[in-house]
């Protein structure tokens, strides 16, 4: 089942040229799709038309078939956990604790729970000891785990993450990843959207869409869009590091095709480790 249906979107800003021309895709529910292209190719903005911030001026989206409106979107965006790269335009309580209760104190629940869930994410995220302090206080990498816990505590059927590590260090990206490999884990209709910059997180999703100047340059899954290596360099994306190496090896007569990890490359490189 399509969670959601992009068709034919266009948008511009103030009637200047479109940013995004006639866009199309779905996303099956239960799905990790990836958006990636380089900065001002419109990914943002599609996040926006999502959860109705701004409307299109061709085309419509459908959320749980859906059409997304200014009348439905409320309703919609209950179903939606965003996390903006600039964590600071979404900050509402006075602490950390505070905003991460916020939207749950919203969905009413029992003020007991809610405190578990709520030190059970800050936990999740490496900010616990930050519970009492005040959010315009921390880093940003600080600030992009609260908001990433806020909106895992709201258990979201769709995750929209606009480059929502963007801030953090590569252990701290590499932390948050694991964490939402991990939430899809236990909630495997949890449907995620994630417009990134990162290749290696791109490669992991289900399927990825590439948009340059506006439109869907390619879509599919991570290995088919990035075997394309010409096409990605015009778009000025890097390669994963494990296609690369694969292509470098094979240069040398060197077969990993069938490996599928870093440690199963180890291992052909190195059998007697
Ligand atoms: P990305 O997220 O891929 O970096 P954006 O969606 O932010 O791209 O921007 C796409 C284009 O729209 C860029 O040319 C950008 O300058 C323009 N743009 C973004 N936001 C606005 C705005 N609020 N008003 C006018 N132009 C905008």
């Amino acid at each position: 089942m399509n969670k959601i249906e992009v068709k034919n979107i266009s948008f511009s800003y103030n009637n200047q040229e479109p940013v995004l021309k006639h866009v199309s895709f779905n996303v099956k529910e239960g799905s990790y799709v990836s958006i990636v292209g380089h900065n001002g190719s419109g990914k943002s903005t599609l996040a926006r038309l999502l959860i109705g911030l701004i409307a299109p001026i061709e085309g419509n989206i459908t959320i749980d078939n859906e059409l997304v409106t200014y009348k439905t979107i409320r309703n919609i965006r209950k179903k939606i956990g965003l996390v903006f790269q600039n964590p600071d335009n979404q900050f509402i309580g006075a602490t950390v604790e505070d905003d991460i209760a916020f939207g749950l104190e919203n969905k009413q629940i029992e003020r007991q729970k809610m405190q578990e869930i709520v030190k059970n994410y800050a936990k999740r995220v490496g900010m616990n000891e930050f519970l009492d302090k005040e959010p315009s206080r921390l880093s940003g990498g600080q600030k992009q785990r609260v908001a990433i816990a806020s909106a895992l505590a709201l258990a979201p059927e769709i995750l929209i993450l606009d480059e929502a590590t963007s801030m953090l260090d590569p252990k701290g990206k590499s932390d948050i990843k694991n964490l939402v490999f991990e939430m899809k884990k236990e909630n495997p209709n949890l449907t995620i959207l994630s417009i990134t910059h990162d290749v290696e997180e791109a490669f992991l999703s289900d399927e990825v869409i590439v948009i340059n100047k506006g439109e869907v340059a390619f879509k599919g899954k991570p290995e088919e869009v990035f075997s394309n290596r010409t096409a990605l360099e015009s778009l000025h994306l890097g390669m994963p590091f494990i296609l690369d190496l694969k292509e470098k090896l094979s240069e040398k007569d060197i077969d990993i095709n069938k490996c599928s990890s870093l440690e199963e490359i180890a291992e052909v490189l190195c059998p007697s480790r």
